[in-house]
C-alpha cells in the first residue's frame, strides 16, 4: 500500500486527500477492508510483527485496519493533530480518552454544561475510581482559576455545550490548565472540525462523536481521539485495543466518505442556521433564540473570534413551557424529531424530557435548560423551507 504523505493543504483539500492508502490496484475511492484479521507468511514473520508491527502492517481489527488506519490519518490531517485513534462511538472516544490518562487519586475540572453521557463519566464513573472531579461554570474563568490545582491532571470541557450553546474561551482555559500542567481535552462536536481549530487555540486532545457532522448522513456511529503521536498511541491506544473501543471497519469506511462533504455540509447547514436564527429572532411565540452567531448571543464575539461560523445548531426558547413546545414540535411538516444532531436532516428535540431527561430540575434549572427549549440541528434542506416550516409551526402554536 502507499501512502500519501501529510501536505500544507488547505483543510477542504485534507478532507477529500489526506491518509488515502493506495492498494495495488490503484484504486480511486478508498477500498473498504472488512477484515477482523491479518495472515502471516511465516511463524516467524508473525512474532516480529507482535515485537513491533511497522506502518502497513495489522494484526487483529481491534488494534487496528487499513480503512480505519485512513480514517484516522484523514481526521488528524483535518485537525492538525500528529496522530488520531478511531473508536465505535463519540463516547467510546471521550471515556477512552478520559480514562485511559487518568488514576485513582487524580484531581480533573470539568465544565458543568455537558452532554449527558459526558456527565455520567464525569459524575458517575470517574468518583467510582477514585478520581476526584470539580465542576465548574466553564464561561466563567474565575471558577476555572479557583478549582485548578497543582494536581489537577485534566481539563474537559465541551467547547460549545449542549443544549444551550455555550461558548468556552479555549485559549484562556488552555492557559489557566496548562499553569498547572494539565492536559485540555476538548469535546468538539458542536464547533465541528470545519469551523474551529482547538488545537491551535491551545487545546491537547480533541475528541469527535464522529456519528454527528463527520458521518452527517444518519447512518453509523463513530468518534475519534486526535492529539499527539505520544498521547494517542502511548496512552489512548493501548487502552482502547484491549479495552474494545475500536471503530468497525465498515464505520471508518463510511465516516471516510463522509469527510469528502463535510466542509460543504457544515458551510450550507451554518449558512442556513444563520438564516433561520434571524429570521426567527424576535417571532412572537419564542422568548429567545440562542445562535452563537447572533449579535444577541452572550459570548457572540468570542463565538466568532474562536470559530469561523456560528455553527449548525440553534436553541428556542418557546414561551408557554413544555405544552407549547410540544405543540411547535407535533406542528412541524419537514423539520423532524430526533434527539439526533448533524444530520443532512433538520431534526429537533426537546432537552428536558430526552437528552437531559436524567438530570433533576433543579440541575436542569441551573444550566439553563427549560421547559420551553428546543435544540434544533438545522440539515442540508432549503433554509426558506425550513424557515416556513418553522413559522407555520410557530402560528400553530
Ligand atoms: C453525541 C455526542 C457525544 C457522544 O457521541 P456518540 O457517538 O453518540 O457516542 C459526545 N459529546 C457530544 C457533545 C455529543 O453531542
Amino acid at each position: 500500500m502507499t501512502q500519501t504523505p501529510p501536505k500544507p493543504w488547505h483543510k477542504r483539500t485534507r478532507a477529500v486527500h489526506s491518509g488515502t492508502r493506495r492498494s495495488q490496484y490503484g484504486e480511486v475511492s478508498e477500498a473498504l477492508f472488512l477484515t477482523q484479521g491479518f495472515v502471516y507468511d511465516t511463524a516467524e514473520a508473525a512474532e516480529a510483527r507482535f515485537i513491533e508491527a511497522g506502518p502497513d502492517e495489522f494484526i487483529y481489527a481491534r488494534y487496528g485496519n487499513p480503512t480505519v488506519r485512513m480514517f484516522e490519518d484523514r481526521i488528524a490531517a483535518l485537525e492538525g493533530t500528529e496522530d488520531a485513534f478511531a473508536t465505535a462511538s463519540g463516547m467510546a472516544a471521550v471515556n477512552g480518552a478520559l480514562t485511559s490518562l487518568l488514576q485513582a487519586g487524580d484531581h480533573v475540572v470539568s465544565a458543568k454544561a455537558l452532554f449527558g453521557s459526558c456527565l455520567y463519566i464525569l459524575e458517575d464513573v470517574l468518583p467510582r475510581y477514585g478520581v476526584e472531579v470539580s465542576f465548574v461554570d466553564g464561561t466563567d474563568l474565575d471558577q476555572w482559576k479557583a478549582a485548578l490545582r497543582p494536581d489537577t491532571k485534566a481539563v474537559f470541557f465541551e467547547s460549545i455545550s449542549n443544549p444551550v450553546l455555550e461558548v468556552i474561551d479555549i485559549a484562556a482555559v488552555a492557559d489557566l490548565a496548562h499553569g498547572v500542567g494539565a492536559l485540555v481535552i476538548v469535546d468538539n462536536v458542536f464547533a465541528t472540525p470545519v469551523f474551529q481549530d482547538s488545537i491551535a487555540l491551545g487545546a491537547d486532545v480533541v475528541v469527535y462523536s464522529a456519528t454527528k457532522h463527520i458521518d452527517g448522513q444518519g447512518r453509523v456511529l463513530g468518534g475519534v481521539i486526535c492529539g499527539t503521536q505520544d498521547f494517542i498511541r502511548n496512552t489512548a491506544e493501548p487502552y482502547l485495543k484491549h479495552t474494545g473501543g475500536s471503530m468497525s471497519p465498515f464505520n471508518a469506511w463510511v465516516m471516510l466518505k463522509a469527510l469528502e462533504t463535510v466542509d460543504l455540509r457544515c458551510r450550507a447547514q451554518a449558512e442556513t442556521a444563520l438564516v433561520l436564527a434571524r429570521g426567527l429572532e424576535g417571532a412572537s411565540g419564542l422568548r429567545r433564540v440562542i445562535y452563537p452567531g447572533l449579535a444577541s448571543h452572550p459570548q457572540h464575539d468570542l463565538a466568532l473570534r474562536q470559530m469561523e461560523k456560528g455553527g449548525t445548531m440553534i436553541a428556542l426558547e418557546v414561551a408557554g413551557g413544555r405544552a407549547a413546545a410540544f405543540r411547535l414540535l407535533n406542528a412541524l411538516e419537514i423539520i423532524t424529531i430526533s434527539n439526533n444532531l448533524g444530520d443532512a436532516k433538520s431534526l429537533v428535540t426537546h432537552p428536558a424530557t430526552t437528552t437531559h431527561q436524567r438530570l433533576t430540575e433543579a440541575q436542569r434549572d441551573a444550566l439553563g435548560i427549560s421547559e420551553g427549549m428546543l435544540r434544533l440541528s438545522v440539515g442540508l434542506e432549503d433554509a426558506g423551507d425550513l424557515l416556513a416550516d418553522l413559522q407555520q409551526a410557530l402560528a400553530r402554536v
